[in-house]
């Protein structure tokens, strides 16, 4: 980390409880990448910092970098964040983990940080569920992990007729090379996964999925990421949670 003070266009991505009186976040910024923060007295009721460093805004930070992490000195808002209900907190906080877990600290990519911001704006707007699938779509592919579905990755063939998603080999595999444990990817299912893929998030043009493909695309999606994070997301018991105490 260099050890000069910075200022930087940020979102946030996560903020805790520290110690009695402070906040650790974490943000990733435009022109550093993903940030890890101390928020000294942010805790505190009147604490300016405390009313902005909020999950999902979108600031203006000014930081002090620091051994292991940076501490702010200021803030101010980008833009007034408008209110967000439960739900479309509980897909941000999935996105918001998955960048946590794909990008190491202070890896600055410009197209990461304008996909995040983007999809904080559209779970106000539009379906959160599929705005969050293509989210993680374009942040896997963003990270060097594009889906390869033209072709079988064994052999070739191209994809004419349903087949597999092998996450190991990151892309389709056909009914002669599939193995035990490679989910089923459908010729639907890999239309739906290249229209969340190439989705115009300045411009989210309206489609219409059904649930059988929606559900092998998500079971993909989340396999996928699993595989290149090492990891499950914790975010996603707590959207279940909440799916099964609203249902
Ligand atoms: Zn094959």
């Amino acid at each position: 980390m260099s050890s000069e003070v910075f200022q930087d266009e940020a979102v946030i991505l996560e903020v805790r409880n520290w110690q009695t009186a402070d906040k650790y976040a974490v943000c990733f910024c435009r022109d550093h990448g993903k940030v890890p923060f101390i928020a000294y007295g942010a805790a505190y009721p009147k604490s300016t910092s405390g009313r902005l460093v909020q999950p999902f805004a979108h600031l203006r930070l000014t930081l002090m970098p620091g051994r292991r992490v940076a501490t702010l000195r200021s803030c101010e808002f980008v833009e007034m964040p408008s209110a967000m209900d439960i739900e479309g907190m509980a897909y941000g906080t999935i996105i918001a983990e998955a960048v946590e877990q794909l990008l190491g600290d202070e890896e600055p990519q410009q197209a990461v940080f304008e996909l995040v911001l983007s999809a904080f704006g559209l779970l106000r707007e539009r379906n959160k569920r599929l705005v969050t699938d293509s989210t993680l779509l374009k942040l896997l592919s963003l990270c060097g992990f594009t889906p390869l579905l033209d072709h079988c990755t064994t052999c070739g063939r191209p994809m004419d007729a349903d087949g597999y998603f092998s996450p190991v080999q990151g892309g389709f595999l056909c009914q002669d090379c599939s193995l035990e444990h490679d989910l089923p990817l459908s010729v639907e299912d890999r239309q739906l996964m290249e229209t969340l893929l190439t989705l115009d998030f300045s411009q989210p043009a309206h489609f219409t999925v059904r649930g059988k493909e929606l559900m092998e695309v998500e079971k993909i999606i989340y396999r996928f990421l699993t595989f290149q994070t090492d990891r499950p997301l914790r975010s996603l018991d707590f959207l279940a949670q909440l799916k099964q105490a609203t249902s």
